[in-house]
């Protein structure tokens, strides 16, 4: 979406760290008016410092929410773009990771992603344009052992996202998805946490720690990227004029949907059960 007059104005979530906290920055370069928001409201100096506004957030929490968007609708009276992006990587086997913790995940990844939405869409229709931007993961396309929840969460992101840019389109606002692939940022370390506490010890122990061994070979890698270089895609799905409906980041992410795209399910099974 080209920048109108007056300025226009981004609400992204998950902006305290990683490819939130780059793609903020990012637009801010561009000259948009950026709320930045996360729980960790000192981790978004950086923001504040570069010109943009930080705010607290909690995905998970209704009144957190409100809150946010009054405030910006207050300050600036217009919201043209929202990039829901707040996520986290709830690892273990379906067995052994608590139903709590999975609604937990559920919460973050995709109602808080849909909450927000509700909170910000009567905004854009009023204006009569706007552009939600999804950040879901190649983990809506491919899927690991040991990866159910996480999985579930983005392969719901792309479901909700793909309807919902039918539902909006007679509004002017257009829905669109950025699949990340393995990106160095805390959501490495937070989910290989989650892995080994969940399943580090009993029926899946053996699992658990040869995926971790894995990962962090991917992480330190040539197929991992830095949030950087999501953040630049997610600068381009915000101000292009008719963008793609989805957008596969870095290389290594686009050869992955493409291969999933080319190969029988049984297959993809032979090569992806070797992560674990
Ligand atoms: P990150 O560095 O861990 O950042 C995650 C952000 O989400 C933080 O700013 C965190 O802020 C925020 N967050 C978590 N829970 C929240 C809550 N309840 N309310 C508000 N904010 C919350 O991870 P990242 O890699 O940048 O992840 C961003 C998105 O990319 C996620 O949706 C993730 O699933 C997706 N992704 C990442 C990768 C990867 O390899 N890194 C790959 C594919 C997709 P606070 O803790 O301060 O609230």
């Amino acid at each position: 979406m080209a920048p109108t007059t007056p300025t226009p104005v981004a609400l992204i979530t998950g902006a305290s760290s990683g490819i939130g906290l780059a793609a903020a920055l990012a637009l801010i370069e561009k000259g948009w008016a950026v709320y930045g928001g996360a729980r960790r409201v000192d981790r978004m100096q950086q923001i504040t410092d570069a010109g943009g506004t930080a705010i607290e957030l909690d995905v998970t929490d209704d009144s957190s929410m409100t809150a946010a968007v009054e405030r910006i609708v207050a300050e600036r009276g217009r919201i043209d773009v929202l990039v829901n992006n707040a996520g986290y990587g709830s690892y273990g086997s379906l067995e052994d990771v608590p139903i709590d913790e999975a609604r937990r995940q559920f919460e973050v990844n995709v109602f808080g992603l849909a909450r927000l939405t509700q909170l910000v869409l009567p905004i854009m229709r009023e204006l009569g344009r706007g552009r939600i931007v999804n950040i879901s993961s190649i983990g809506a396309r491919i899927y690991e052992p040991l990866g159910s929840w996480y999985h579930s969460t983005k392969f719901a992101v792309e479901g909700l996202s793909d309807s919902l840019r039918l539902e909006l389109a007679p509004h002017g606002i257009d829905v669109v998805i950025v699949q990340p692939g393995p990106i160095r940022t805390e959501w490495n370390t937070i989910s290989r946490e989650s892995l080994l506490e969940r399943s580090g010890q009993g029926a899946y122990a053996e699992q658990a720690s040869r995926m971790h061994a894995n990962y962090t070979r991917v992480d330190e890698g040539p197929m991992s990227a830095s949030p950087e270089e999501v953040a630049q895609t997610i600068v381009h799905a915000v101000t292009t004029g008719r963008p793609r409906t989805r957008y596969a980041v870095p290389f290594s992410a686009k050869a992955i949907v493409g291969l999933r795209r080319l190969l029988p399910d049984r297959m993809m099974d032979a090569i992806l059960s070797r992560l674990a």
